[in-house]
């Protein structure tokens, strides 16, 4: 159906071991979650590459690279924001004929193990589901992102509205208080817990 999947062939590898690799750019994924038909559109091309060597049996191990760029809104004012990301994949596979659609599964280890069973494996499903794992859940389009005015919707980084005229600014305010009422705000912050996250410098 989607004949621009990305999509490696792992024949000779079920009949020796040995590696093989595939690389290439997707626009988007056309993936199932829950039975349902998705798609992941990215900003621009997306490269990925793959290589997936032979390990003891019906095991392999993947690794390699994936390089979406998303277009997430600003928590706050909404603007759109383009979020690259470079993924780092390294994931155990294991290969069973009867299954037809490959899945990605929790192994006994408590490794994620991508179960497969067309050796004319179709990637989708796996690298939209490494980048829906790694995408951050909000995005600034600045780290000083006023937000809109709770009142009118008026974006209040293009200066204040009537509403917002009558709040002190922050920094006027007694440095005590300021330091005190800045590090309350910053653990009850929901955007505090993304600070942990890798993010785009720019
Ligand atoms: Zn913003
Ligand atoms: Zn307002």
């Amino acid at each position: 159906m989607n004949d621009d999947a990305p999509r490696i062939h792992l024949g000779s590898l079920l009949r020796a071991p040995g590696d093989v690799s595939a690389s290439g750019e997707v626009q988007e994924l056309h993936y199932e979650q829950a039975g349902r038909p998705q798609t992941l559109r990215f900003a621009e091309p997306a490269p990925y590459g793959i290589d997936i060597n032979s390990l003891d049996g019906n095991e392999f191990w993947l690794q390699g690279y994936f390089e979406p760029v998303l277009s997430q809104e600003c928590s706050r004012c909404l603007k759109p924001v383009t979020v690259p990301l470079e993924l780092n994949l390294g994931t155990l596979m294991q290969y069973r004929p009867a299954v037809p659609e490959s899945f990605l599964e929790e192994a006994e280890t408590g490794e994620e193990l991508l179960v497969f069973g067309n050796p004319d494996l179709n990637l989708s499903n796996y690298l939209a589901e490494m980048t829906l794992l790694n995408s951050p859940l909000s995005v600034l389009h600045d780290p000083d992102c006023k937000g809109l005015c709770q009142v009118c919707g008026h974006d209040l980084n293009e200066g204040p509205c009537e509403h917002s005229a009558g709040v002190p600014i922050e920094d006027e305010r007694p440095m005590g208080l300021g330091t005190q009422e800045g590090s309350q705000h910053a653990r009850q912050n929901p955007f505090a817990a993304l600070s942990g996250l890798k993010l785009p410098e720019d």
